[in-house]
């Protein structure tokens, strides 16, 4: 059963969605750093920075584990690696008027190219000069080491104007406290080299849904899942599109969809993730019944061994009174009980 309206007059245009999405790895991105950039780290960790020489003698910072004009393997013999700096020069900068939660300052900042003395190009890091006035292009620089020193480029917390010195405060690994008295590397003796490093992925935008979006989240308030419809090829699109992919022409007709399909594909979900649910749990592609495109789901109320392409699904919905303006709205799709649907006769939209 499908209900049509067009597009305009008939979308409302009284609901604004604006969100906020984030796309994240929650807890950040674990990954093996090479030796090449493990040396580097590591020697960051101790209060050092070097580089590594090419075989045309110049010096690379940070390191890179080929020749960027050669593709030449770099830095396997310890005569290929140079301490440079501390000190430097920066060599372009930015301003930064209205520093980000995540950003290395919370004080306006210069996000700055600095090449250390001895190098021969230049890394990026914050320069805390107090001032925009404060900043020029070959000014020189000297970072501020801090104390709680991991392997990472934010062991440097930032440049401050001048030669230095750059002191290095004895480490004092994250969790253990600054040793009183000692040099610095009774601590380091102790510790591997740096192998492995937690990145961190977060991207945060605000999203203006705009009219195609609006009306499909009315919709989803409402426990009703739109379409639109492209007037060249008739395809049915949901999440609806303003404008059909393959014909480039707008979408302009609305389809009412049913909130039964098939499940053309899916994954079993091992791995645990903010927001989701509890492992494991399912995700897959249903295609509702007069679409032409599957929508990315969860499917539950069934042991996932039980779960398979081809079976029938239904919506199933939160209740009425704690709907809101969200596609949440729909908790995700469960089993019909129906006969499977042979592939063939999806094969087509997997
Ligand atoms: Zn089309």
């Amino acid at each position: 059963m499908t209900t049509q309206a067009s597009l305009p007059p008939e979308t409302p245009q009284t609901s604004d969605a604006r969100v906020v999405h984030v796309l994240e790895f929650p807890g950040g991105y674990t990954r093996s750093t090479g030796p090449v950039i493990g040396r580097f780290l590591t020697g960051l960790r101790s209060g050092r920075l070097f580089g590594v020489r090419m075989p045309d003698g110049r010096v690379l910072v940070p390191p890179t584990e080929y020749d960027p004009q050669t593709a030449a393997a770099l830095g396997a013999a310890d005569e290929d690696w140079v301490q440079v700096g501390p000190a430097g020069t920066v060599t372009t900068w930015t301003w930064v008027d209205d520093p980000r939660p995540d950003h290395p300052l919370d004080r306006p900042f210069a996000w700055a190219l600095i090449r250390p003395d001895g190098a021969d190009t230049a890394l990026l890091h914050a320069v805390d000069s107090g001032s925009k006035a404060a900043m020029a292009t070959g000014m020189r620089v000297h970072p501020t080491w801090r104390a709680e020193r991991t392997g990472a480029v934010k062991d440097i917390a930032c440049f401050a104007p001048g030669e230095g010195p750059a002191e290095v405060p004895a480490l004092a690994p994250a969790g253990v406290p600054t040793p009183v008295d000692g040099p610095a590397s009774d601590g380091e003796a102790e510790l591997e080299p740096v192998s492995m490093v937690t990145l961190p992925h977060r991207l945060e935008y605000r999203l203006r849904g705009g009219t195609v979006w609006n009306h499909f989240i009315d919709g989803m308030a409402v426990g009703q899942i739109r379409g639109t419809r492209c007037a060249k090829c008739g395809k049915v699109f949901v999440p609806p599109r303003g404008a059909c992919p393959g014909d480039g022409v707008p979408a302009t007709e609305w389809v009412d969809l049913p909130d039964t399909g098939v499940l053309t594909t899916f994954a079993v979900n091992n791995v645990p993730a903010a927001g989701a649910p509890e492992v494991p749990f399912i995700s897959g592609y249903v295609l509702l019944d007069g679409a032409d495109v599957a929508m990315l789901a969860l499917v539950s109320d069934v042991p996932w061994q039980e779960v398979r392409i081809g079976m029938r699904v239904r919506g199933v919905w939160v209740p009425d009174a704690e709907r809101t303006r969200s596609v949440k709205n729909l908790k995700w799709f469960a089993p019909t009980g129906e006969p499977d649907i042979p592939f063939e006769q999806f094969e087509e939209y997997v």
